[in-house]
């Protein structure tokens, strides 16, 4: 079994929490006065870094939101106050999409970058890269952090990394075979693209000699259906892996696939907290996974309110590591999380009843709000040569079995739905009927 690090990968739970705890200390000594962001945020919250003598002292600490991040960064333009050295310790700026609102910049020093570099060989060393491996990246290299760190990650493990950016997908497709890629790093939603691009172009998929798609971006990688999915349109495994670029890559899935994935534990804190009473739930309770990170002084967040659902998992991993792991991955997002008729729902529980139909390509759901009574509506393009009200209805019986609610399920026609290359997004809420919208 590969490990990257396997002193601290392995190391007694209370020898990691001592870890963690040092390196927490040491990072509050060198921002406390330095970053304007939490020097502020702490003076207003009378708290003392240097006070922080245990793990309960670390619970005292106030929460990070993005919406802070993102105002510092608007007081301090271009790069906010939770930059804590002068602009020219800085070598690296990334920025995040923007899809939800306001693009969040992060910078990196070369430290902090090596440090994303480290984290990642976690992420490549776990699905068991090394250096005899090649690594395609489907990816344009834009400002957002994405699979640039992957880059710095393959270095460490000396695996050979071939750039896939501006090229389309079946130029793509030929190059990894041409190349010989055995390792593919993409977004869930792009594997299962390539498939569909692969069929249409009658590109033999078992031609290739890829044996490991590492995935990021989307939860998908974890959705027992959807992973199904992708390991049989590519006769390899899938890894799911997850990280943000105000936090680090954080997460990484194991050989074993044991169902989760692990919180790299020597350079996190990872703590799961009741979304709205901010209380600790008890480990196998889902709650909001909560972070802070050890290893970037010069972009630090503390008990970062990462809105992601989680479910801790503290027994022994069969791979030998003893970092927790989250059972299900990335279960969605805390304000995606939906009560219908009294059961929560959340984005991958539907995923993984949709991902079971072989016969749909592309989905939509929308929880429309119609006289304060929520309804979930679900649009479905269905693969061409199949009897359409047939596998509608399926899909609804299967939702309803899985989630004990009644959904509308409608076809739409092909090609009016998006298909995504990048984050897919596939959940939405709307105020009234559909009909209205469209
Ligand atoms: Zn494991």
């Amino acid at each position: 079994m590969p490990f990257f690090d396997e002193v601290n990968e392995t190391a007694p739970r209370e020898r990691l929490r001592m870890l963690q705890f040092d390196k927490l200390q040491k990072l509050l000594r060198e921002i406390s006065g330095r970053n304007r962001f939490y020097t502020k945020k702490w003076s207003d919250s009378g708290i003392v870094a240097a006070d922080i003598q245990s793990f309960s002292d670390f619970e005292k600490l106030p929460f990070t939101h993005k919406s802070e991040l993102i105002q510092a960064q608007e007081e301090a333009p271009p790069f906010g106050t939770n930059a804590t050295f002068s602009v020219d310790a800085y070598t690296r700026v990334h920025q995040t999409s923007g899809t939800t609102g306001t693009p969040m910049r992060v910078v990196d020093t070369p430290e902090s970058w090596d440090w994303w570099g480290h984290c990642w060989a976690h992420v490549l060393k776990g699905a068991g890269v090394t250096s005899a491996d090649r690594i395609f990246l489907p990816f344009s290299f834009g400002p957002f952090i994405g699979f640039w760190a992957t880059v710095e990650g393959a270095k460490r493990v000396g695996a050979m990394m071939i750039p896939g950016g501006g090229w389309d997908s079946i130029q793509r497709l030929h190059m990894m075979r041409e190349l010989g890629a055995n390792v593919v790093c993409c977004t869930p939603t792009y594997a299962l693209r390539l498939a569909e691009v692969a069929r249409e172009a009658h590109f033999d998929m078992r031609s290739l000699s890829v044996r490991a798609l590492i995935h990021a971006g989307e939860p998908g990688a974890n959705v027992a259906r959807t992973k199904a999915r992708i390991e049989a349109a590519w006769g390899a495994k899938c890894f799911d892996h997850a990280g943000a670029s105000e936090v680090g890559a954080h997460s990484f899935e194991c050989e074993l696939q044991p169902g989760g994935i692990h919180l790299i534990e020597s350079e996190f804190i990872g703590e799961v907290l009741d979304p709205q009473t901010g209380k600790a739930v008890q480990a196998g309770e889902i709650g909001e996974l909560v972070i802070t990170n050890l290893g970037r002084p010069g972009f630090p967040v503390i008990r970062y309110r990462t809105g992601d659902l989680v479910r801790m998992n503290l027994t022994p991993c069969a791979c030998g590591r003893t970092f927790a792991r989250f059972d299900g991955g990335l279960l969605g997002r805390s304000d995606d999380m939906v009560t219908i008729r009294g059961v929560n729902v959340y984005p991958t529980a539907i995923e993984n009843v949709i991902r079971q139909f072989g016969s749909v390509d592309e989905f939509r759901v929308t929880v429309t709000t119609v006289h304060e009574m929520h309804h979930l509506e679900v649009q479905i393009e269905v693969v061409s040569g199949n009897d359409v009200e047939h596998v509608r209805m399926h899909v609804e019986q299967a939702i309803y079995q899985a989630l004990s609610l009644r959904p509308t399920v409608r076809v739409a026609k092909p090609g009016t739905l998006a298909h995504f290359e990048m984050k897919a997004r596939r959940f939405r809420r709307l105020d009234g009927p559909l009909e209205n919208q469209q």
